[in-house]
C-alpha cells in the first residue's frame, strides 16, 4: 500500500510542460518546474549587497537564472586573496571595482541582452537612502558584517521590502529570510555584544576610525557556493509567488552535515520595525542644494511655508568642533560619517608632534551641530550647500516638519543610481 502511494505521488510530480525549440530556450530545463515563472525572474529588481565570497555565487546564481534587474553594491576593491573565492574575479581584476568588476561579469554571462546591470561602489550603511531600498523587490545580504545587515534590515523595514541575510563561518552556514512587516526583523534577535560590535568603525564621536580592518573569516569557496544557493533559491520562490518561511534561520553545518532549522522570536523592544506613512516623490536628487530644497517643499502643495528639514537623528552634521587639546574652533561643515577621528585636534595641535591615536577621544570636545534646517534658521552659506554634502544618501526619504508642525515625507528621485532598472 505503502509503496503505491509514493509511486502515485512521484507520478503526479513528473509532469512534464512541453515548449517547442526547447534546445533554443536558455531557461527551458527551469521552466519545466510546475510553479515557475520566468516572466516574473525577468521582470524582478534585486539588490545584492556585498560582491565578496557570497555575492559572486549569488551574482552568478541570478545571471543564470534570467534575473532582468540586478543592482550591485560594495565599497572594495579586488585583491589576491578574494580569488579563491570569486568566480566573477580574474587575476587581472587585483585593484579594481569589485561593484564594478563584478556587474561586467553579470552581463557577459547573461543570455539575454536586455539585463539590466547597475553598480554602486560606495558606502551602503551612509551612501544610499530608503528610496533604493523601496525600489527593489528584494534585497540580498552578501556580507561579512554586523553594521552593514543592520543598515539592510533598517531601510527594508522602513521600505517595506524583503530581504535574505546569509552569513557563514569555516563549514558552517546560515540562511534568514525577512519581510516586513512580519516579525522578527533581523535585529530582533542579536544581543548587545553584536550591536556593540557593529559600532566597531567609529570612534566614540562616530568619527570614522582610520585603521580599521574587519574581521576576516575563515571559509572556502565551497561553504560560500552552498550559502548563496540556499540564498538565491529562496529569493526565487519568493519572485515566483511561492510560500517562503519568514524569521526562521536555515542552518547548515558542512562538518558534520547537520541541517536544521530555527526560530527565531520578534523581540517587543526592537527598535528596528518603523515604516513611513505616505511617501511623496519629488523630482529632486541628492545634487540639489538645500536652498533649492527647501524651496521646493515649501510650495502649498507640499508642506507650506518655511518647511523644515529634520535629520531627526538620522544622520548627524557637525559645523564646527573644539580642538581636543587647545581648544580653538576646527570648522568642519561636513556630517560626521565623512570625518576621521583625528580632525577634532588642530593642525597646530597636530603638528607639534604629539601622537593622537584613533581612540584618544576621552579628552573633551565641543561640537556645534545643526539637524534641522529652514531658510530662516540656517546661514545663507549653508543653504548652498548640496544635499550629498549635508550627508543625504542618494534616493533618501526626508522628513520634513510643515507649518502646523506635522511630519511629512519626500522621496528624492535620482537619474544617477540605478539609471537603467525603474
Ligand atoms: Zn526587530
Ligand atoms: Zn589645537
Amino acid at each position: 500500500m505503502r509503496t503505491r502511494m509514493v509511486k502515485q505521488e512521484s507520478m503526479k510530480s513528473f509532469n512534464i510542460i512541453h515548449t517547442k525549440n526547447f534546445e533554443d530556450n536558455p531557461t527551458d530545463r527551469q521552466e519545466r518546474i510546475a510553479w515557475w515563472s520566468q516572466e516574473k525572474l525577468k521582470k524582478a529588481k534585486v539588490m545584492v549587497v556585498g560582491a565578496g565570497a557570497i555575492g559572486n555565487e549569488t551574482l552568478k546564481n541570478l545571471a543564470l537564472l534570467g534575473i532582468g534587474n540586478i543592482f550591485i553594491v560594495d565599497f572594495d576593491i579586488i585583491s589576491t586573496s578574494n580569488l579563491s573565492r570569486t568566480v566573477l574575479f580574474r587575476k587581472t581584476d587585483v585593484g579594481k571595482k569589485k561593484a564594478e568588476i563584478a556587474a561586467k561579469r553579470v552581463k557577459e554571462m547573461a543570455f539575454h541582452d536586455d539585463i539590466n546591470v547597475e553598480w554602486f561602489h560606495g558606502d551602503l550603511v551612509w551612501d544610499l537612502g530608503t528610496g533604493v531600498f523601496s525600489e527593489m523587490d528584494i534585497v540580498l545580504g552578501c556580507l561579512d558584517n554586523v553594521e552593514a545587515r543592520m543598515a539592510i534590515n533598517r531601510q527594508c523595514w522602513l521600505a517595506k521590502t524583503p530581504w535574505v541575510d546569509s552569513g557563514m563561518y569555516e563549514l558552517g552556514l546560515r540562511v534568514e529570510f525577512y519581510n516586513p512587516p512580519q516579525e522578527p526583523c533581523y535585529e530582533c534577535n542579536l544581543t548587545p555584544t553584536q550591536i556593540q560590535n557593529s559600532n566597531k568603525r567609529y570612534s566614540c564621536d562616530y568619527t570614522k576610525l582610520k585603521a580599521f580592518n574587519e574581521d576576516k573569516m575563515p571559509t572556502t569557496q565551497i561553504t560560500s557556493a552552498i550559502v548563496s544557493g540556499i540564498q538565491v533559491q529562496e529569493a526565487v520562490k519568493f519572485i515566483c509567488g511561492e510560500k517562503v518561511q519568514t524569521g526562521k534561520q536555515i542552518y547548515f553545518q558542512g562538518k558534520t552535515n547537520d541541517f536544521d532549522i530555527f526560530s527565531k522570536r520578534a523581540n517587543a523592544s526592537c527598535t528596528a520595525h518603523a515604516s513611513y506613512p505616505d511617501v511623496t516623490e519629488i523630482p529632486l536628487d541628492v545634487y540639489c542644494t538645500l536652498k533649492q530644497f527647501l524651496e521646493f517643499v515649501s510650495q502649498q502643495q507640499y508642506a507650506g511655508t518655511n518647511a523644515t528639514l529634520d535629520f531627526r537623528g538620522d544622520r548627524t552634521f557637525i559645523k564646527t568642533v573644539s580642538c581636543r587639546t587647545c581648544h580653538k574652533t576646527i570648522e568642519l561643515m561636513r556630517p560626521v560619517f565623512r570625518i576621521e577621528a583625528d580632525e577634532f585636534i588642530c593642525k597646530s595641535c597636530k603638528t607639534e608632534g604629539e601622537s593622537f591615536s584613533n581612540t584618544n577621544t576621552n579628552l573633551e570636545t565641543e561640537k556645534v551641530v545643526q539637524d534641522t534646517f529652514n531658510i530662516e534658521n540656517t546661514d545663507e552659506s549653508l543653504l548652498n550647500f548640496t544635499l550629498y554634502q549635508l550627508g543625504v544618501p542618494h534616493m533618501h526619504v526626508l522628513s520634513v516638519l510643515d507649518s502646523n508642525g506635522t511630519y511629512k515625507y519626500f522621496k528624492l528621485i535620482d537619474k544617477t543610481i540605478l539609471k537603467s532598472i525603474h
